[in-house]
């Protein structure tokens, strides 16, 4: 099937890739010159496991093609997905802007009809907008032309993006044209084989569905560090507790784990998206409310213990961190809890001395040189002069460190644990003091 993607981020890109790799004909639409010169020679903007020889290998056999020419793409496409990025506004509510923009360069270059797939992440009542963007532009242009728009919210985690598009838990169509539920079930059978993913609805449920999942597993996390900061006033352990709550199948233990709040570009904008569209019908969302504020208290965690620890002055100290990309397998620095940690600690006069397996570009790219931010070749070269460690993110080369080499290298021997990685009493008889999150001080 001929597919057009507009939008060449982390969604575009690897939705257009998976669908190239089945076998359909798949041209990328984005603004951006310098991502389309890249990709055409095979460097690829984002780091996500097995992306790269998804992309290059498509692109050499002719499946996947990029452009900045949008009519080229318009042309192109029978379905269109729109997949361009859906920021916050000033208040919080989703900027529809670049989905706006999208619509009116299709009713503006489509010559027949066409299947409009909304991917990004918006707001319930989206699809009626776009609809009357389409509609507007085809009519002042004179062109009396029929389209469909269905809302197919995009559920992939980043860090295992490709895996999740190859193999999606579920597809969700939101539409009642009978024509673009059939071309979409012909779009994704090679994805629905093993067993019916698919689930059709209404648009406007499918719109919600995607704000629910994300706020339904917010909620989950900041639930948890509730939980973890209550277990530390009350002197237990949030780790014993975790196990012991989610060995009940209607609670589970996944996606329980606390730590120094979540990041990304989908859960803190999502949440306060829905929060903000509550608000406009009426209703204060007050669970999301305390959601977004848990996670922002969350995010300032880590300083807070370093700030206890160090009497308050930190002033000169440099501190070794591990972990800068907001999760593990990306190198999206989006929200990322490291980012309110290190400017918080460069407020105080701190040195930060940083290492990430992928995100170092990122980081280089956001804060540019500073004295203050020294990015680092390996994990083991942070520590060196380093007062304390910090780690922000769950990097699996992280997980099992040689803590001799930690107590010889830290000046004050010790570590601050923003996602509860070792065993307190393990830590302990190395001599180093540990904290983590929920658990307490060990030493
Ligand atoms: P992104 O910022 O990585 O990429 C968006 C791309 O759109 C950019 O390359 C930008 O240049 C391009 N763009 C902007 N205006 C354009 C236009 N008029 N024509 C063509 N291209 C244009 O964004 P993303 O992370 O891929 O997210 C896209 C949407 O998907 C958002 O609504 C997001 O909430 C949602 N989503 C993201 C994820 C995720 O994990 N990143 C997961 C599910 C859903």
């Amino acid at each position: 099937m001929k597919v057009t993607v507009f939008g060449i981020g982390y969604v575009g890109l690897v939705q257009a890739a998976v669908l190239a790799e089945v076998g359909h004909d798949v041209v990328c639409v984005d603004v951006d010159q310098n991502k389309v010169d890249n990709l055409e020679k095979g460097i690829i903007p984002i780091y996500e496991p097995g992306l790269t020889p998804l992309v290059n290998s498509n692109f050499e056999q002719g499946r996947v093609k990029f452009t900045t020419d949008a009519e080229r793409g318009v042309m192109h496409g029978e379905v269109i997905f729109i997949a361009v990025g859906t920021p916050p506004d000033e208040d919080g509510s989703a900027d529809l802007k670049y989905v706006q923009a999208v619509a009116k360069t299709i009713a503006t270059h489509m010559q027949k009809h066409k299947i409009i797939i909304n991917k990004s992440t918006v707001p319930v009542g989206t699809a009626d907008k776009v609809i009357a963007t389409v509609s507007a532009t085809l009519k002042a242009l004179k062109k009396e032309l029929t389209f469909d728009v269905v809302s197919n919210p995009e559920f992939l985690k980043e860090g295992a993006a490709v895996n999740d598009c190859m193999r999606p838990d579920r597809i969700i169509l939101g539409t009642d044209s009978e024509y673009a539920e059939k071309k979409l079930r012909e779009l994704y059978s090679p994805f629905n084989r093993n067993h019916d993913k698919i689930i059709v609805m209404d648009v406007r449920s499918a719109e919600l569905t995607k704000y629910a999942a994300n706020c339904m597993l917010a909620t989950k996390i900041s639930f948890m560090n509730e939980m973890a900061n209550l277990a530390e006033l009350m002197g237990a352990d949030i780790e014993n507790v975790r196990k012991g709550i989610g060995s009940d199948p209607r609670i589970g233990y996944q996606f329980i784990y606390p730590g120094c709040g979540y990041g990304g570009s989908c859960f803190p904008k999502d949440v306060q998206a829905l929060v903000r569209s509550a608000t406009g019908v009426g209703y204060t969302a007050k669970i999301l409310e305390a959601v977004e504020a848990v996670n922002y208290r969350q995010k300032e965690k880590l300083f807070d213990y370093i700030m206890n620890h160090y009497n308050g002055d930190v002033k000169g100290k440099t501190i070794a961190l591990w972990g800068l990309s907001f999760k593990p397998n990306t190198d999206d620095m989006r929200e990322a809890s490291s980012r309110v940690l290190m400017e918080k600690l460069w407020e105080q006069g701190a040195i930060v001395q940083a290492y990430d397996p992928e995100a170092m570009e990122e980081t280089q790219r956001i804060y540019g040189s500073r004295s203050d931010l020294k990015l680092m070749g390996t994990k083991e070269s942070t520590l060196s002069g380093a007062s304390c460690l910090v780690i922000c993110t769950e990097w699996q080369v992280f997980r099992a460190p040689d803590f001799d080499m930690i107590k010889t290298q830290l000046a004050d021997d010790v570590i601050f644990d923003g996602r509860n990685l070792f065993d307190p009493s393990l830590i302990s008889e190395y001599g180093l003091h540990y904290y983590a999150i929920g658990r307490g001080l060990s030493v």
